[in-house]
């Protein structure tokens, strides 16, 4: 069984900013769904597709449980705030228990000393539970409002996307694990892992139609931070980029958010020197958390697909970062594999630590409290060119 990762509406809005020249309506679009693929449960107790959608639905959950008139789905809900069908205060005149309880996804301390998501319950008063609900509302249509324009910016800035300028969206797929066909029992505690990091860009070709090159980055290092993504653009950049699309000038980089990974001070340095580094200008954008999935999933999945079809058939073995690299680009496909080495990976990450560059606090304060404006004031003037959404 396949789950959607988000729902309809939000998956037709990513739809239409990737596939910009076919036109189709959202109900053709719902009714070609495949019907082994099911619809998104956004109150889901083993997976966290987004945390602010799962959050909502299961404060609506337990604000409908303790009485009030509700509905369940948090794009429902919040399409009728927005309507001005209803509102939280009313909502909340509804609930006449003075002690009641809710739940929420929230990262806590295992006893393993990690972090982990779990589902937390609160036990809060009426009076509690009001101003979280309100809270949480405004908050919620902070985060679908930004889905919605960051979507639209994407198509926009694709329809009229200038020359020479290209769009890199990229994102870290799930680590491949090496397994050869004639498995033996053994083989299992000798799986290596290799990372994948699939890049789409996008650029104008001469004619004015929008064309893209697909990359697949693999390496064997496993840390996924900034020093990877530095390392990855430099190999990527420097040349490969450079001989596909003749005379960039300008990048716009789109990814997720993960601070670990995007969203951190290294990044930033990288952008704000990105003229210095690679004679090109850049702008670093930003999807909302939970919703950054773009083309990247899919090449990720199908390189991945291929890659275990040719293990199991035995025209390959795959037992290192090396080996896919090679197999990939010997393999029939328009997508090009980029090696990077652990090595290399290791002296950019240093290079990076070396540069002691200072951490600001409201990187974090904006994943919180949705507070944009506070962000760009402090990074406006070292980097113009970061969009925070
Ligand atoms: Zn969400």
């Amino acid at each position: 069984m396949r789950v959607l990762n988000d729902n309809l509406r939000n998956l037709f809005g990513k739809f239409q900013c990737e596939q910009s020249d076919v036109k189709i309506s959202f109900t053709t679009f719902c009714r070609m769904r495949p019907k082994e693929f099911n619809l998104t449960q956004y109150i889901s107790r083993n997976r966290c597709l987004c945390q602010k959608h799962q959050n909502m639905a299961l404060l609506l959950k337990s604000v409908k449980a303790a009485g009030a008139n509700v509905p369940l789905n948090p794009e429902d809900f919040i399409k009728r705030v927005q309507n001005n069908d209803i509102n939280a205060n009313e909502i909340m005149t509804g609930v006449k228990d003075d002690k009641v309880s809710y739940e929420q996804w929230k990262r806590v301390d295992c006893e393993d000393g990690k972090k982990r998501m779990k589902i937390v319950q609160h036990q809060v008063s009426r009076d509690e539970l009001a101003a979280f609900f309100i809270k949480q509302t405004c908050e919620f249509q902070e985060h679908t409002q930004r889905i919605k324009e960051q979507y639209k910016a994407m198509s926009d800035l694709k329809h009229g996307l200038p020359p020479n300028h290209v769009i890199v969206q990229m994102d870290f797929a799930e680590n491949f694990t090496c397994v050869s066909a004639d498995e033996v029992q053994s083989a299992y505690w000798n799986q290596n892992s290799i990372t994948l990091h699939p890049v789409v860009a996008y650029y104008k070709n001469d004619e004015g139609t929008l064309n893209h090159y697909s990359y697949i980055i693999v390496s064997d290092d496993l840390g996924h931070n900034s020093g990877s993504v530095f390392a990855f653009i430099q190999k990527l950049l420097l040349p490969q980029m450079r001989e596909d699309i003749p005379n960039i000038k300008h990048i716009h980089h789109w990814t997720v958010s993960p601070s670990s990974q995007y969203r951190n001070k290294g990044t930033f340095q990288v952008v704000s020197d990105h003229m210095n580094l690679f004679a090109v200008s850049a702008s670093w954008n930003y999807f909302e958390s939970g919703h950054g999935k773009g083309p990247c999933d899919g090449l990720g999945g199908t390189a991945k697909r291929m890659a275990d079809l040719a293990v199991r058939q035995n025209k390959c073995k795959i037992q290192d970062a090396k080996a896919i690299f090679e197999w990939g680009n010997s393999s029939q496909t328009s997508i090009k594999y980029l090696f990077v080495g652990s090595e290399f990976i290791t002296e950019v990450r240093s290079d990076l630590e070396q540069k002691n560059i200072k951490s600001v606090s409201s990187v974090r304060h904006h994943e919180n409290q949705s507070s944009e404006c506070s962000i760009n004031e402090n990074y406006i003037v070292l980097l113009p060119r970061l969009s925070f959404w």
